[in-house]
């Protein structure tokens, strides 16, 4: 939820816009598209049956809820519902919506399921490290070591008939960031299905989800990014229809410093960006909540691990990307990935 990729996100909008001003012209009505940015990043929605314009506000609207109530970046926002319960740590529990009590409970869910490879309270460390903000810096072991005392899921307490999040210890606080775009896309597929859409597709930054069929009734063909490569290089596709495929990857934000580069992604274990050998993952779920939530926490758990736990996962798959240069596909997602060209080589069988 921060928006220093600003200007590079404002050109990439703007094309987007062009495309679809562009693919309006023939002489059937093409396809109806809005992008707007939101949850710090490019959101565009590509409806391909007639709906009302009335339908994309309310679904921006929408979105921008979801980012009012659950925003943790202090330069964004002086409060929301997160930034409140954050300020509270340590003292009373703070009554938040039915949306951030959903995210939280859920965020907390996947804590618990990937023991802490999610992890809701990461926002000290993720602060500490300032990644994609104007303070972002490599801290000092001693400063690591000291936040990372204050990250621990099993002090984040949710009532949920009192509709309440408690933090058990002051400097404490919880971040969506890892989460927020899954649950907002589900919500927004949800209103376009309540709207008799069935071809769509809605691309949060990157975070998909194939609404339907295409309109010719083929699956979906969704790119996997080559890793630090221009938008639209792809390793291969998958072929997916009302399914949810998000990737986590080294490329997304990061900044270099002394050579070393350091990115987004952190392992509540260590501290310090996940370094394990991956460049990105990508989950395939019906939820865009769980492919998310999965996606974060699969890289922080790295190849071996982080493919053994989406094997035991029901309606999970993923495609794990390497700095070898290595593709590794769960076994449901062999029939749903398609490689295109040679410059990545697909594993076939468990790492
Ligand atoms: P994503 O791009 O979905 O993989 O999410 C990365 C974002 O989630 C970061 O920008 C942080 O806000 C947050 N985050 C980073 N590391 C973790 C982690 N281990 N668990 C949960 N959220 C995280
Ligand atoms: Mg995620």
């Amino acid at each position: 939820m921060k928006t220093s990729n600003l200007p590079r996100l404002i050109a990439w909008a703007i094309s987007a816009l062009t495309v679809t001003l562009v693919g309006c012209e023939g002489a059937t009505p093409g396809p109806q598209r809005r992008t707007e940015l939101m949850l710090g990043t490019a959101i565009s929605v590509t409806v391909h049956d007639q709906i009302e314009e009335q339908t994309f506000d309310a679904i921006f609207d929408r979105i921008g809820e979801v980012e009012q109530k659950m925003s943790t970046s202090e330069s964004d926002y002086l409060t929301t519902e997160l930034l409140r319960t954050n300020r509270n740590a340590g003292g009373d529990a703070v009554s938040v919506s039915p949306d951030t009590l959903e995210v939280v409970q859920r965020a907390l869910e996947f804590s618990r399921r990937t023991r802490g490879a999610f992890e809701v309270s990461i926002q000290p460390l993720v602060d500490l490290w300032g990644i994609g903000t104007d303070h972002e810096r490599v801290p000092g072991e001693e400063e690591i070591a000291d936040t990372l005392r204050l990250i621990d899921y099993t002090q984040v307490e949710i009532d949920p008939f009192a509709a309440t999040i408690s933090l058990g210890r002051p400097g404490m606080g919880v971040d969506v960031g890892g989460i927020a775009k899954g649950y907002a896309a589900d919500e927004a597929a949800r209103m376009l299905r309540a709207d008799g859409v069935a071809h769509a597709l809605l691309d949060f930054g990157g975070n998909i989800y194939a609404l339907g069929h295409k309109p010719d009734g083929s699956p979906w063909r969704i790119g996997i990014q080559r890793p630090f490569s221009t938008r639209g290089e792809y390793i291969g596709i998958v072929r997916v229809s009302d399914l949810s495929v998000v990737t986590s990857g080294v490329y997304e934000r990061s900044f270099t410093s002394d050579g070393v580069r350091y990115h987004h992604i952190l392992d509540p274990s260590t501290g310090r960006p996940a370094r394990t050998g991956l460049e990105s993952v990508t989950v395939v779920a019906a939820e865009s909540i769980v492919a998310d939530a999965l996606s974060t926490a699969v890289f922080v758990l790295g190849l071996e691990r982080g493919f053994q736990f989406v094997e035991n996962q029901y309606g999970v798959e993923a495609a794990f990307v390497t700095e070898e240069r290595e593709i590794y596909l769960s076994s449901g997602m062999e029939a749903l990935f398609e490689p295109s060209g040679d410059a990545y080589r697909v594993i076939h069988g468990a790492p």
